[in-house]
């Protein structure tokens, strides 16, 4: 009874850490959903996703080129951004003008506080720089990625991060626009030479896609209209009161709840100004990727992406009994080459899965592999086969032993509450 499809009757193959599914209806596919909204942000952009990423597709496939171009949503969106900031500075500048101007008058003075505490809060934020691999100590990876930035015209970065995630992801930090690159080792590690310089192709053709999210002026904006958000929402800004204070607050709330749909709109604005340019700049990272590696190599990092699942399963072993010494590393090795038919199956399905998608601002997968088979490049234009993987992976040793001494130190139960609180 167990082990038949409750939908069809089909029966099942056993793999008992897999995901039961059915091959010839395709019961219970998918069950774990893809990740939920982050914020405002994301929600709006799933939103759109599922009325536009389609015809958004079909346009793209049929254009000439993805290389960004000036349109009028990206001018508005651009133009928008600035009006954003405008208001930000004004509140600064009201706030001092009040200051000078209204001395000693209380009424003045409580205002330029408000004003001030307003434009202090909204600032736009850098983030600190993080400690990145010293280029001395890795100077096989450097070159790589270095090389990868030169092919692509890119420009190179200024420092890479390895963490014990499955993901790759390039961020800017500081106000000096400082590129830097971080690499989860598990995926690194099961990647052959090619995949990685697809997966980095990507990234870093996220700094040549001309995606406007990821400019100064536009993404700073972003992020203030999401602060003014979580300022102006009561829900985030109190706890509720009782009795005779709720009285009081309920009031307050419904005006500060009003207020709070001005940035919302707003943010959905952009969002709506943005996303088919954002969506045509991952086309163009995902051609990147295939100018450097080729197409092949393209098509395989994105399916390696998938894996996510057996990482997890490793991941829970090692760190289900404290204090053994196991290669966690060693061990993913041997789980990718185990990997069971049914369940490599359920995840070529899965990336053809309408609406399938790795992340909420990435388009849905089928596209980007129709993308990526419609302008096929033979030849990449790296020949990675020419660097050194060994030396790569000499480099990375103390990392990986780190990594592995953390996952063997940390019980389930630990891993568990991190888990819950984040
Ligand atoms: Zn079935
Ligand atoms: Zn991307």
């Amino acid at each position: 009874m167990e082990n038949r499809c409750p939908q069809c009757n089909h029966t099942l193959p056993v793999h008992t850490e897999y995901v039961k599914w059915c091959d010839l209806c395709n019961w219970n596919l998918n069950p774990l959903q893809p990740d939920k909204p982050k914020n405002l942000w994301e929600t709006f952009y799933e939103t759109l996703g599922q009325s536009q990423s389609r015809r958004l597709f079909e346009k793209f496939k049929q254009a000439p080129s993805l290389e960004p171009r000036m349109s009028l949503p990206r001018l508005l969106a651009i133009l928008f951004s600035l009006f954003i900031h405008i208001v930000t500075i004004s509140f600064v500048v009201v706030g001092m003008t009040l200051l000078i101007r209204g001395w000693p008058n209380i009424f003045a003075l409580f205002g330029a506080i408000v004003c001030l505490l307003i434009g202090w809060q909204l600032r736009p934020r850098f983030a600190k720089m993080p400690a990145i691999l010293p280029r001395g100590e890795y100077p096989a990876l450097y070159r790589f990625v270095d090389d990868i930035a030169h092919t692509l015209g890119a420009k190179p970065i200024t420092g890479i991060i390895v963490d014990d995630q499955f993901n790759a992801s390039i961020g800017t930090v500081t106000r000096h626009r400082k590129q830097i690159l971080t690499l989860g080792l598990p995926l690194w590690s099961i990647l052959t030479i090619e995949e990685r310089a697809a997966l980095i192709g990507h990234e870093l053709g996220h700094s040549v896609n001309g995606d406007p999210a990821r400019t100064f002026l536009v993404g700073t904006a972003l992020d203030s209209l999401l602060r003014w958000y979580e300022f102006l929402h009561p829900a985030l800004l109190w706890e509720p009161q009782r009795g005779l204070f709720a009285l009081v607050e309920l009031p307050i709330n419904l005006l500060f709840l009003i207020m709070a749909q001005l940035p919302k709109l707003s943010l959905y604005m952009l969002a709506y100004l943005l996303y088919r340019d954002t969506q045509r700049a991952e086309y163009l990272a995902d051609h990147k990727a295939a100018v450097v590696a080729g197409t092949r190599a393209a098509l395989a990092s994105l399916e390696k992406m998938y894996f996510e699942g057996t990482y997890q399963i490793v991941r829970n072993r090692v760190t289900a009994v404290r204090n053994t010494n196991r290669d966690f590393f060693q061990e993913l090795a041997e789980r990718m080459r185990q990997v069971p038919p049914h369940e490599v199956e359920r995840i070529r399905r899965i990336q053809q899965l309408e609406g399938s998608r790795l992340y909420i601002t990435h388009p849905p997968t089928p596209y980007r592999i129709d993308m990526l088979l419609h302008h096929p490049v033979d030849e990449a234009r790296l020949v990675a086969a020419h660097y050194d993987a060994h030396q790569m992976d000499a480099e990375l040793a103390a990392i990986r032993d780190d990594i592995n001494q953390r996952f063997n130190s940390l019980s389930d139960y630990y891993l568990q509450k991190l888990k819950r609180r984040g």
